[in-house]
């Protein structure tokens, strides 16, 4: 049985940025990912607040740049989803996958967070396909209609990544944009996106010819929309829902020794950005280098 020093679930910019300050340490930490590196930063239309890149970078793009250093540095990743993650206490953490078990003195999480799903009305089995909380796997699309649902930056955000292929409707159930005015402007200057205040989803329906057909209320009374695609971008939550009990009653003992770690996304509410997460990963695997000194002087 091979116990790992250090194992980091999920290879986005906090995990890579964790792996890659403990090969500085000479360490071989272990990434478990359940798709591909760079994580949530995949869909990210332009980011402009990544110091390094005067007139920002799309965000496939600085991903493409995350996938060459983590190759350069032959960090090691095994592509699997954690499904458990629990502990032998006093020993070591087993992580469980699909296909395997891993074992490790040390974790760090990293694992993002998950979107909340569309719970307002039910979603029929033919158009789960055409239902997404996040856009990569629609970048290529052109010609289409897609509606997105809610208010934030990363509605605005999608419609912008979307708009220069296809025609883009934000949904916002509300009257209250919760999004940077700097993505308002452009959403407002880009004649493919329409934005509808006020209109709320209450039904779909899977219609042979037409395709998908959202039932909305809005204040001038109920329409109808057509839509090839539709997504969600409605809020996400820590991705948590892999740790077993155990962990989740020995967490805060755990980070006190030093044994566990939460960086990124999941652990920091509404401060998500990409500098934060890399800076948490750097942190962590300072502190895992401190610790592991002070055991190994
Ligand atoms: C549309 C949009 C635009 C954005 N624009 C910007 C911007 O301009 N500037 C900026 O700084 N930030 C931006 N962000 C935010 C940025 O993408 C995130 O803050 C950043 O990706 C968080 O990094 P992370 O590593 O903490 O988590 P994530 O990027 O979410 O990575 C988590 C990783 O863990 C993996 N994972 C999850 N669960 C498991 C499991 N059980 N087992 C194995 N692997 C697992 C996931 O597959 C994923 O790869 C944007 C986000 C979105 C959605």
């Amino acid at each position: 049985m091979q116990i790992e020093d250090v194992l980091i679930i999920g290879a986005g910019p906090a995990g890579i940025a964790a792996g890659m300050q403990l090969k500085r340490y000479n360490l071989e930490p272990l990434l478990l990912e359940h798709t591909e590196i760079g994580g949530l930063l995949k869909n990210a239309s332009l980011v402009e607040n990544y110091p390094g890149f005067p007139g920002g970078i799309a965000g496939p793009a600085l991903v493409k740049l995350f996938k060459r250093q983590v190759s350069d540095l032959s960090l090691r990743i095994h592509y699997q989803e954690v499904t458990k993650l629990d502990i032998k206490k006093g020993h070591y953490f087993l992580a469980e996958t699909r296909k395997d078990v891993y074992y490790s003195r040390r974790v760090v999480v990293a694992t993002g967070t998950q979107p909340r799903r569309f719970q307002d009305f039910e979603i029929p089995e033919a158009l789960n396909r055409y239902i997404f909380y996040e856009i990569y796997p629609l970048l290529e699309t052109s010609v289409k209609e897609i509606a997105i649902v809610g208010a934030g930056d990363a509605a605005f955000d999608y419609a912008l990544s979307l708009a220069w292929r296809n025609k883009v409707k934000i949904l916002n159930r509300s009257r209250d944009l919760k999004c940077l005015p700097l993505l308002w402007e452009r959403t407002k200057a880009e004649s493919q996106i329409e934005y509808r205040e006020n209109t709320a989803i209450t039904s779909i329906k899977s219609h042979p010819v037409s395709g998908m057909l959202l039932e909305c209320t809005t204040p001038d009374g109920p329409v109808t929309l057509r839509a090839d695609y539709l997504i969600g971008a409605i809020g996400r939550e820590p991705q948590l829902d892999f740790l077993s009990e155990q962990v989740l009653e020995l967490a805060s003992e755990l980070e006190d020794q030093g044994l566990l770690y939460f960086i990124g996304d999941v652990n920091n509410g509404i401060f998500r950005q990409t500098s934060i997460s890399v800076g948490d990963g750097v942190r962590a695997a300072m502190q895992i280098y401190r610790k592991l000194k002070e055991i190994q002087p």
